[in-house]
């Protein structure tokens, strides 16, 4: 019997679950009720002697063990003290063959059989689990009073000799039922334990899952940072030299490295996203300038495509949002926007209240999506009009990344459309602050459509390209740095190279260090620090950063992580921190910035 028993560790909770106020009002009221039988057969204080041992012991003991001291006891403690209370509570209600027993009244007697009988039986069924337990507490219940009724009968009684027996007979077939539901509930427990470690297994397979594309996202970073870095300076040459093929060449690199650094960071960030490392920054976000800015950062798209981009959002709007993740979101739903729409037709984004939620959306006057193709967009890798797999067309990545992020701010993203007749992509945020009480705003497409919208777009609508456009504002020939002594912490010798050229080719002169050690040593050699974040041994490029810093340099932090932590840091202590790969332009914006 013993091997079968599992180890008390494997065993499930002992709580029987017998504690309920309704299950001991119940109990009680049924003892109240037999002692009142048997006060009619017997003399009073009898029975009530017995209904006083048992309701005052099992009061005591469902006060005991519903007490949270009692709940905070190791489970073997536990599992001790119930077996010896239930035996001890058992005794006393089986002790019936002393205080209920009425020889001669035939009757009574029968009435206390069944009363026992029940009493055992709801113990079998109660108490299931925990097989010792249970079959002491049934012998304890019926076999005094079987046994008194099989010796009284054997005398003279033949009715009160076959209770007796019965009683027996159902003590053997509770005790072998109770083996047997010990055996289901064990093998229950040991499946739920097993699905419990499977999936502790499976968050620990994801765990190590995120830590691998960390270290992958990090080290494939390197590489094409270094060439993004290098592109710059090889083109420029190329052009000096008038060598057309080299420019050809140069440019064709150039493609293949957005083509790489674009489906590394989208692939990154799925991976990423799905094992739950990257975690939305919700805060209350106005909604307008980020749609102003994305516009801006559209228009050169915009304008090639013939495109105009109407924004209908005012001011004021304040969404729970991560600013950088909602920004990722619409700039891929406009980049889809503007690759759809026909020249002339204009990409509308407009944002309209929705019960609790801000309908952020962004229309198109595209060729639309097939009804039974809608859901399929936001699967990965997929993308309904270019079967060749062309990638310059994109990776069909961008709209599974965005319904995650959107997933990840509490929203939603989803699509409206019909074959032929535009586009309608909505991003669904929590509000923080409705400025109106009551009321949605109108929405003029519903009215007017989308070129009636842009006609009729409002003083604070944004529209662009304006009607006569200025594009390209930032300058491509921007003045050189000033000359100055820049500290060059980084610990990857390709990196270290490539940025090293570009920084001379800007005039700077640059000290490279690849420790923290050898930075904070070399610090009074320059006015500016360079500081990769993961650095050799464990140290940390931000608190090298920190410590330059506080030293009166200028710094700029540069990371191949896209850790919301370290933003976060950098954020705190208002350092500059540019996400690898980084390319030259955007170097030399950060430099001028500081
Ligand atoms: P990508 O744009 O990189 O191909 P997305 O995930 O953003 O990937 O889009 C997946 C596919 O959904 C696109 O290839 C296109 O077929 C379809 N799609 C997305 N937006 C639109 C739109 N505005 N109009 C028509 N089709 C769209």
């Amino acid at each position: 019997m013993s091997s079968a028993t599992p180890e008390p560790g494997q065993r499930p909770d002992p709580e029987d679950g017998a504690h309920t106020v309704a299950a001991y009002w119940t109990l009680r009221a049924c003892e109240l009720l037999g002692t009142l039988i048997f006060a009619t057969a017997l003399p009073w204080q009898q029975p009530f002697t017995w209904f006083a041992l048992v309701a005052g012991y099992s009061t005591w003991r469902w006060w005991y063990v519903t007490r949270p001291a009692f709940k905070a006891r190791p489970p073997a403690s536990r599992r001790l003290i119930y077996r010896v209370s239930i035996w001890m509570m058992m005794f006393l209600v089986g002790s019936a063959w002393y205080f209920l027993y009425t020889p001669g009244d035939q009757v009574m007697l029968v009435v206390l059989a069944i009363y026992l009988m029940g009493s055992a039986a709801l113990v079998a069924l109660r108490v299931a689990g925990d097989f010792t337990r249970t079959v002491v507490a049934v012998c304890l219940v019926v076999l005094p009073t079987s046994l008194r009724f099989f010796i009284d009968g054997f005398q003279a009684d033949l009715v009160l000799m076959l209770l007796g027996v019965g009683g027996l007979l159902m003590t053997v077939s509770m005790v072998q039922m109770s083996r047997a539901q010990e055996r289901t509930l064990l093998q229950q427990y040991d499946l739920r334990q097993r699905a419990e470690r499977a999936a502790t297994a499976v968050a620990a397979v994801g765990l190590a899952k995120s830590r691998f594309f960390a270290a992958v996202s990090h080290d494939l970073r390197q590489p094409v940072h270094a060439i993004g870095l290098y592109l710059d300076p090889l083109i420029k040459l190329a052009q000096r030299a008038h060598d057309e093929p080299a420019q050809h060449a140069a440019e064709g690199i150039r493609q293949s490295w957005r083509a790489l650094d674009d489906l590394l960071a989208q692939v990154l960030d799925l991976t990423r996203m799905d094992s739950g490392v990257v975690k939305a920054e919700l805060q209350s976000t106005e909604i307008a300038p980020l749609v102003r800015d994305l516009v801006m950062q559209h228009s050169a798209a915009a304008e090639r495509a013939g495109v105009r981009i109407v924004a209908l959002v005012q001011p004021g709007r304040f969404a729970v949002a991560d600013a950088l993740m909602l920004k990722r979101v619409l700039s891929n739903l406009l980049d889809n926007a503007i690759k759809f729409s026909p020249p002339g037709r204009p990409v509308v984004v407009s944002l309209r209240s929705w019960r609790d939620d801000w309908r952020l959306q962004v229309r198109d006057a595209g060729p639309g999506i097939a009804a039974e193709a809608q859901e399929k967009i936001f699967e990965e890798f997929v993308q309904l009009d270019n079967e060749a797999r062309d990638r310059r067309q994109g990776l069909g990545l961008g709209l599974a990344i965005s319904r995650r992020f959107a997933g990840l701010m509490g929203g939603s993203l989803s699509v409206r459309s019909a074959s032929g007749q535009g586009c309608c992509m909505t991003v669904l945020l929590p509000k923080v602050q409705p400025r109106r009480s009551a009321g949605d705003t109108p929405d003029p497409l519903d009215q007017q459509g989308l070129d009636g919208a842009a006609a009729r777009a409002p003083a604070s609508a944004m529209v662009w390209p304006p009607v006569l456009t200025t594009p390209g504002a930032e300058g491509a020939t921007a003045p050189p740095l000033p000359a100055q002594d820049v500290l060059l912490l980084e610990d990857d010798p390709l990196v270290a190279r490539a940025m090293g050229q570009l920084l001379q080719s800007w005039g700077q002169r640059v000290h490279p260090v690849q420790t923290a050690a050898q930075a904070l040593e070399q610090a009074g050699l320059c006015t500016l620090a360079i500081c990769d974040v993961r650095l050799p041994h464990g140290a940390s490029g931000l608190d090298v950063a920190l410590q330059l810093r506080a030293q009166g340099k200028k710094v700029l932090l540069l990371s191949g992580e896209t850790d919301a932590t370290l933003r976060e840091a950098a954020r705190t202590h208002q350092l500059l921190l540019l996400t690898k790969p980084v390319s030259s332009a955007q170097m030399l914006a950060a430099l001028k910035s500081l």
